[in-house]
């Protein structure tokens, strides 16, 4: 491993951020070109203060480079979703076991104390307001611009893509020959909304939670911030009845949140300005492969695999580019070559899944958290796992609360809910569902 190499990271956002600790860590001298202006200074310009969802990926990955503790301090646990429904009744669904939480955080935050930390090291240079155009592979030089119009070359030995899902660096590997690439937008975006603290600066729903009105078609979920207000998320069709072009006046905006999201109404005293104000975004899916070239070139994050939030698993999986690729690197002894290929190999398949499970939980989310049939299945699953921890974990926890690739998870996932819709094809099921001999047949199920 030569440590005097020359390392560029495109893209100083969650991902590029967090892997220039990994590659300071490791000794190398590390250039972070980002597009935007410096989140910490004073006269910042910033998106509106939006949350993820932290989860176990997310947390091994934060704990390798010794940042997790300073992100817990503004992290607030969700234990349990909180169903809304129309009349403004609520059901409850833990996520895990108890204790086990996905995190709120805020990106912004987030992003900032990453940059921070990757700052404290000598061996990374932050470049601000200085975003790549081009990339020459033949001699692995960046073509960079400044905000300012100056436009700078600058060659490395390796660069990795963290540049997002409209990657400059990956629309340069694009032109490459046999490189496959697929962007696909969905028919729903979103708008974010607010709920503000109440008067005693206090959260007005439940903290520890993540809220969702599920309405079939359509939901609108809620996370808390540590400043006691929530960020609503609006995911909902871009066409039809009702949808983002259906609703054109503030009269018709009111009407449909009060007859769909009734008792959230009165929680957003800024709901028609927001929803007047706050852009309509989309939600675009990036599947490609090779994820590298050669032995200069590598791409991490939304760059290669950008999915749906409905996982709460974008974020999650582009920390855990980092931490597979730390694995890789370390298993073939700083071979960069051997490491770039063997990532690609790897994480392809489970980014695929992850982006396959993220779809299929919008419709859970939005439909059938709805729905007591798969409340209940749910039910008998959470049941079963706590008697057999040994024999089954729920996909929900596979994904969120372990470290098993995805791609695995998802078979696993696929071969449970086979057994479970035999489970609840029982007419009786409501009655024996926590009896002794619905756990048999499951057993049996599981032996078969
Ligand atoms: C509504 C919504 C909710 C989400 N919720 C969750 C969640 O709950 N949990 C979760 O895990 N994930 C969530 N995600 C996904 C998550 O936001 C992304 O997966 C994550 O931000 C990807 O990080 P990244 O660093 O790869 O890309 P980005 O965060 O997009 O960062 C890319 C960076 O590169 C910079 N850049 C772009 N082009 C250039 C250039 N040419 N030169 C230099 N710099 C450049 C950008 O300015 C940016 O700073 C959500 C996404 C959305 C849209």
């Amino acid at each position: 491993m030569n440590q005097n190499e020359r390392i560029a990271i495109a893209g100083g956002g969650l991902v590029g951020s967090l892997f220039a600790l990994y590659l300071a860590k490791r000794g190398f001298q590390v250039d972070v070109y980002e597009r935007r202006g410096d989140p910490r200074r004073a006269d910042y310009v910033g998106g509106r203060s939006i949350n993820l969802a932290l989860s176990d990926r997310g947390w091994k990955a934060l704990e390798r480079v010794g940042v997790a503790d300073e992100v817990r301090k503004e992290a607030i646990p969700m234990y349990r979703r909180v169903m809304h429904d129309k009349a403004g009744e609520l059901t409850f669904q833990a996520y895990g076991k108890e204790q086990e939480a996905i995190y709120s955080v805020s990106r912004g935050g987030l992003n900032k104390l990453l940059l921070e930390q990757a700052d404290l090291n000598d061996n990374v240079t932050l470049h601000f307001n200085m975003g790549v155009s081009g990339l020459d592979l033949e001699t692995n030089t960046l073509h960079l611009e400044g905000d300012d119009g100056q436009k700078v070359a600058a060659q490395y030995d390796r660069i990795f893509g963290t540049d997002g899902a409209f990657s400059r660096v990956r629309n340069r590997l694009m032109k490459q020959d046999r490189f496959d690439y697929e962007q696909r937008y969905l028919d729903h975006g979103y708008k974010e909304l607010t709920i503000p603290a109440g008067a005693d600066g206090k959260h007005i729903i439940e903290t520890n939670a993540l809220h969702i009105w599920p309405r079939g078609e359509y939901m609108m979920i809620a996370l808390p911030n540590p400043d006691g207000s929530f960020t609503c998320t609006l995911f909902f069709p871009f066409e039809g009845d009702p949808s983002f072009s259906s609703l054109k006046s503030e009269d018709a905006v009111m009407k449909f949140f009060k007859e769909e999201f009734g008792d959230a109404v009165p929680l957003m005293p800024t709901l028609a300005e927001d929803y007047k104000e706050n852009p309509t975004s989309s939600l675009v899916m990036i599947r490609c492969y090779p994820w590298h070239y050669e032995d200069k070139v590598c791409l991490m994050g939304d760059s290669s695999h950008a999915i749906v939030p409905f996982y709460g698993q974008g974020m999650n999986s582009g920390f855990e580019d980092c931490t597979v690729f730390d694995d890789l690197f370390e298993a073939n002894n700083g071979d960069w070559a051997k490491t770039f290929a063997a990532f690609s190999k790897k994480r392809k398949p489970e980014a695929d899944a992850i982006l396959e499970l993220a779809l299929r939980n919008y419709i859970e989310m939005r439909d059938k958290t709805a729905d007591p049939d798969f409340l209940l299945q749910k039910k008998i699953e959470k049941r079963f796992a706590e008697r057999h921890p040994e024999k089954w974990i729920p996909l929900y926890s596979q994904v969120t609360f372990s470290h098993i690739p995805y791609d695995k998870a998802l078979r696993n996932g696929e071969a449970q809910d086979a057994i479970m819709k035999r489970v609840m094809n029982r007419p009786d099921i409501e009655q024996v569902w926590d009896s002794e001999e619905v756990e048999k047949a499951i057993l049996a199920e599981l032996d078969a």
